[in-house]
């Protein structure tokens, strides 16, 4: 049983999973495995993993077998109970805050081959994969039983991976992290009191400053965030007011298909190593934001750790100034 902890104080939220301790390590603390015959994500092993809900399957091959392009399939150590009660009370006191941690985790496998990053998928995979996002996103939203959804990606041990086979996650919770409230909460403030969208302000400053910008075009602007917390950071925006992932068209999600691989791509060629994440940011099923927010995607590479001083003060400590980064990616093209 899991459950979402409070700390009472400062306010930060923890989730206490004990099931996740079952999980399977590949990666452990020994060199990345080439590739493990056991691996449940591979095309022929369907049966490993539990029934998918959710797949490409071009010759309309049946369900749980060969045949696919990308599926989705629950996750099988969630962090959060599927089983509890929705919307259980929160109980403990004012010390030990304490709610049951209730939800649902599905996982997207990208590629029946075992490949490991998302750079290394067809530009037909990797649209697939935005697709299952999207679809995924929309059937959980209609469920009615979710507040928020996050879709994240972790590639290599640094990243967190416990699989290396190319996968990512999708996490939905009943109620909204702190977290996700804190940052629209904010951008809420922002428009309150400017009467625009922090948002498009901002992508509006780094574009006319350029020198943080990696990528941009029409419809998209991917650069290194002015306050970068990991050596190249990358944050990819649509540029006009979308602040909803699930309405996102087909040809713009093929669009941020081809624009993350590109960027992860550069990533990998400047940093010559491959571990990251990657996150979307969208707004809760519940909330519309569409004035004062944009929903974004994030990469994370993980060339650093967060070590004592980070743990002690919050703050992170980055060796590579974002213009710097932002030139790099330009140049490993
Ligand atoms: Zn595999």
């Amino acid at each position: 049983m899991s459950e979402i902890r409070r700390e009472p104080l400062l306010g930060y939220e923890v989730v206490i999973a004990a099931r996740r301790a079952e999980r399977p390590q590949q990666w452990d603390h020994s060199p990345p495995v080439a590739k493990s015959l056991a691996c449940p994500f591979c095309e022929g092993a369907e049966q490993l993993a539990p029934p998918e809900l959710w797949a490409a399957r071009p010759h309309d091959s049946p369900a749980n077998g060969p045949g696919w392009q990308v599926r989705v399939v629950p996750n099988r150590f969630p962090a959060f109970d599927r089983e509890e009660q929705p919307g259980e009370a929160q109980c403990g006191d004012e010390f030990f805050p304490r709610q049951s941690a209730s939800g649902w985790q599905d996982v997207v496998i990208e590629s029946p081959q075992h490949q490991i990053s998302f750079s290394e998928l067809s530009p037909e995979n990797a649209r697939l994969t935005f697709l299952a996002y999207q679809a995924r996103l929309n059937a959980l939203k209609s469920e009615g039983r979710y507040a928020y959804a996050q879709i994240f990606k972790n590639v290599g041990a640094g990243g967190g991976a416990s699989l290396e086979h190319s996968h990512s996650q999708i996490m939905a919770t009943e109620r909204t992290p702190l977290r996700v409230q804190q940052e629209l909460a904010a951008s809420r403030d922002y428009f309150d009191r400017y009467g625009r969208s922090y948002w498009a302000e901002l992508i509006e400053r780094e574009l006319a400053a350029a020198e943080r910008i990696v990528y941009a075009d029409d419809h998209f602007v991917a650069f290194c965030p002015f306050a970068s917390r990991v050596p190249l950071e990358t944050w990819i925006l649509p540029r006009r007011a979308d602040s909803d992932f699930c309405g996102v068209d087909l040809a713009r999600l093929e669009q941020l298909a081809q624009l993350t691989q590109r960027c992860v791509s550069q990533i990998e060629n400047a940093l010559e190593f491959s571990a990251y994440n990657y996150l979307i940011h969208t707004t809760p099923f519940d909330i519309n934001a569409q004035a004062y927010y944009h929903w974004r995607l994030v990469i994370l590479p993980r060339a650093t750790t967060q070590a004592g001083f980070e743990w002690g003060t919050g703050m992170f400590v980055n060796p590579l100034p974002p213009e710097r980064a932002a030139a790099l990616m330009r140049s490993a093209q």
